[in-house]
């Protein structure tokens, strides 16, 4: 079967205006980023802010319309649909967000919350309708008691329960994870991951899970996509990625997670990253990450490295200590 989710070369360029200074361009959002997303498999997005983590999610499911580039959902080319088809397909996509108190009507009982979707796509209404929610509710660990409450007497934790009810009412195939649980503590976090992961399981879903601590985004991903300036620069299997990551700037992110170790390709040196994320209206030349990485060199400057794959290997990296004849690389 194609995978659920196939995403092609996507680009998302911002105009700026020109200012008082007179100068327009770009914000290159994204540019030029292909993952696909296999059926009940996890994909992670990670990266610092501003990478183009969340703008990537909302290209992919069409929430913003991408400047280039295709996206394939289950074999059908989204950006080409319009209307009731369009309508068809996003209902098989939900997100959840990252605040859910922010992310859900304050004024809306749980019943009108959670019933909305089924509603607007049409799936059930009156008796139905309510029968469902309920149903939706156990599904989260919630109860028909929680029905006419409103969001702001729940806690953190329930209220996102609220928010993975009303992402599951219209039975999607993937849900796009952004920061999902990085607004609730520590112990709530689990135990909405541990959620998900059952989800899952007993309905086949497929996740997009975009978060910046790396140990969540470690226990849910099957796949990682690491971003750095609006481009993938390495990707992989995730226990792989994470034993030993191949691009310099994976090997930085991980070696700031405390007590972990990933053999890297240069063993005990360090990758210590200098310097701020450059301006993404004024990208730097040749590798995006040449002005922090500890180990550039001159061709890095000039030439852009492409995400290659390994012989074979379903890992890719976009970095020229990697390519075949990257022997120069050596400082
Ligand atoms: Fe560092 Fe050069 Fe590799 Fe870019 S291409 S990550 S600057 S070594
Ligand atoms: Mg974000």
């Amino acid at each position: 079967p194609p995978p659920i989710l196939d995403v092609r070369d996507l680009v998302k360029h911002y105009p700026i205006r020109s200012g008082p200074l007179g100068r327009g361009g770009v914000v290159r959002a994204v540019d030029g980023v292909s993952f696909h997303i296999p059926r009940g498999h996890t994909v992670g997005l990670v990266g610092e802010s501003g990478s183009g983590k969340s703008t990537t999610a909302r290209l992919a499911n069409r929430l913003v319309e991408p400047t280039s580039g295709q996206v394939l959902f289950d074999g059908e080319d989204l950006l080409a649909k319009r209307g009731r088809q369009l309508k068809a397909l996003r209902a098989r996509m939900q997100m959840i967000f990252q605040d859910p108190y922010g992310s859900l009507n304050p004024r809306m009982t749980v019943l009108d919350i959670v019933g909305e979707p089924l509603e607007v796509h049409g799936v059930a209404k009156g008796r139905s309708r309510v029968a469902r929610v309920i149903e939706l509710l156990e599904t989260v660990g919630l109860s028909g008691r929680d029905l006419y409450r409103f969001p702001h007497q729940f806690s953190g934790g329930q209220a996102q329960r609220i928010g993975i009810a009303r992402a599951l009412a219209t039975n999607p195939d993937v849900i796009f994870c952004d920061e999902s649980v990085s607004a609730l503590d520590v112990s709530v976090q689990a135990q909405i991951l541990n959620l998900l992961k059952r989800l899952q399981g007993e309905l086949g879903l497929s996740y997009l899970f975009i978060a910046h601590d790396l140990n969540v985004v470690r226990y849910m991903a099957d796949e990682l996509c690491v971003m750095y300036m609006g481009e993938i620069v390495e990707r992989g299997d995730s226990d792989a990625v994470f034993a030993e990551p191949k691009h310099p700037y994976t090997q930085l992110l991980l070696a700031a997670i405390p007590g972990h170790d990933p053999a890297t390709a240069r063993g005990k040196e360090r990758a210590v990253a200098r310097g701020e994320v450059p301006s993404p209206s004024d990208p730097p030349s040749g590798c995006r990450f040449h002005t922090r990485c500890p180990f550039a060199f001159d061709r890095c400057r000039t030439q852009a490295p492409v995400l290659r794959s390994e012989p074979g290997g379903e890992r890719a990296a976009a970095c020229h200590l990697l390519d075949a004849d990257g022997e120069e690389g050596t400082r």
